[in-house]
């Protein structure tokens, strides 16, 4: 691991990640993301050659089924995939960030062997359970409770707009719920919450503006029981560990907006080379050249954003501001580049099957999700002491 992160200097390993998943994307996602879109399918198939490449267990070491990889190293994998389709990235992003992350980050090892090889292997998904129809970006109005009786915990409450909550293969809900209260201060706590858990229902998926590939449900808990030793980490720290979770995941979902946002310049380049009007391609006409001159230098500017809060990640520095920067800008580049690419397209780009429409409609979600562009810049204020 080197200290700093360059675009232009990324170590071999690195680039010979990045190469290969670029491949895949190309290859085995692209061809079927106009269809999966279209039809709204989770994409099982896709999941599985993630799963056989090891993308599940990149940041997790050997001894729980993980590829002894970092961080940054999901962030290439999910910037190649976002290029092409950010549902699989978002997949991946939230299997891996929000999914099996805080098991690792706050599990016991007993929680750790449960669930690590199955996650991290990809036979099975776990989702993020934080986002409730009372609580969004100020998620401390959580009102999903669970109280101790004989050993269990009795939960009860609802969550909403959880990725990966309903898939055939999903098997874990990590939950945030109030277990207890001193004066006006709620106790939050985390609980494992495994599916197949009587009283736990995943309800009928949303119909989403994009990400139509990616599983989005609302969840219902009516008097779930799941043993005391199913709490995560310590008592009345579930919300600071999963605001940590999200720290983290902003550099992630940075990085699957670099994707996106690539993928329009990567996509308005080769149409603009090719598609003629008044007698030559519209490449040539400074106009088109400039916007998508813009749009690089956008995507480019936001890589560099997401590169420098990994490398104060993984120097174990503190990376908070810098990775809301990340996020916000990197979003921003994405929602930005994608409007430009569907101008670019001309009529083709407000047509379902071209990329650059789905882009569209998919982009606006990195501008909400997993703290919204208003949270990220009341986070950097706050950081700057405001
Ligand atoms: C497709 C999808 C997938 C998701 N996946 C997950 C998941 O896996 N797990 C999970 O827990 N959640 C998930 N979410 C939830 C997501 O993180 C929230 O939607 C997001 O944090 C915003 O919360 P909210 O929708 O309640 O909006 P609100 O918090 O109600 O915000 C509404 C608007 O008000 C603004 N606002 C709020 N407070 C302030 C303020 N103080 N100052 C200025 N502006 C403010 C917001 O920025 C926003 O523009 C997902 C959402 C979607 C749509």
């Amino acid at each position: 691991m080197t200290d700093y992160l360059s675009t232009g200097t990324l170590p071999e390993d690195y680039r010979d990640l990045a190469h290969t998943v670029r491949d895949f994307a190309q290859t085995v996602v692209a061809p079927v993301a106009a269809e999966h879109d279209a039809n709204h399918t989770f994409p099982y198939k896709v999941v599985a050659g993630m799963a056989e490449m090891g993308l599940f267990g990149l940041p997790f070491p050997e001894e729980y089924g993980g590829m002894g990889g970092d961080y940054f190293a999901l962030c290439l994998a999910l910037e190649e995939l976002g290029k092409v389709d950010q549902s699989v990235a978002i997949t991946l992003e939230a299997g891996v960030s929000l999914g099996a992350m805080p098991v690792y980050r706050f599990g016991n090892d007993e929680q750790k062997q449960q669930w690590l090889p199955q996650l991290t292997s990809g036979r099975a998904l776990a989702a993020f359970g934080l986002t409730e129809p009372g609580a969004g970006s100020d998620a401390g109005g959580t009102r999903t409770t669970a109280t101790l009786d004989s050993g269990e915990w009795v939960i009860n409450g609802s969550k909403q707009f959880i990725t990966n909550s309903g898939t055939d293969i999903t098997r874990l809900v990590t939950a945030t719920a109030v277990t207890g209260q001193t004066g006006s201060k709620k106790e939050i706590s985390t609980i494992l919450v495994p599916t197949d858990t009587p009283g736990f229902v995943a309800e009928p998926a949303y119909n989403k503006v994009g990400w139509n590939a990616s599983d989005t449900h609302p969840l219902s808990f009516t008097d779930v029981r799941v043993p005391e030793e199913n709490l995560l980490g310590e008592r009345g720290r579930g919300y600071a560990n999963f605001l940590r979770i999200l720290d983290e995941g902003r550099i992630a979902i940075a990085a699957l907006s670099v994707g996106a946002a690539q993928g329009c310049v990567d996509e308005s380049v080769r149409y603009a080379k090719d598609r003629e009007a008044f007698g030559r391609p519209i490449g040539r006409n400074q106009a088109i050249a400039f916007k998508i001159a813009r749009m690089e230098a956008r995507a480019h500017a936001a890589r560099t954003a997401y590169y420098d809060a990994a490398a104060l990640m993984l120097a174990g520095k503190p990376f908070k501001k810098e990775a809301s920067i990340a996020k916000l800008v990197s979003s921003e580049a994405a929602m930005d580049n994608a409007r430009d690419a569907t101008q670019i397209f001309g009529g083709y780009g407000f047509m379902n099957e071209y990329a650059v429409a789905r882009h569209y409609r998919d982009s606006k979600i990195l501008e909400i999700g997993e703290g919204t562009t208003e949270v990220q810049l009341m986070l950097i204020g706050r950081e700057l002491g405001l």
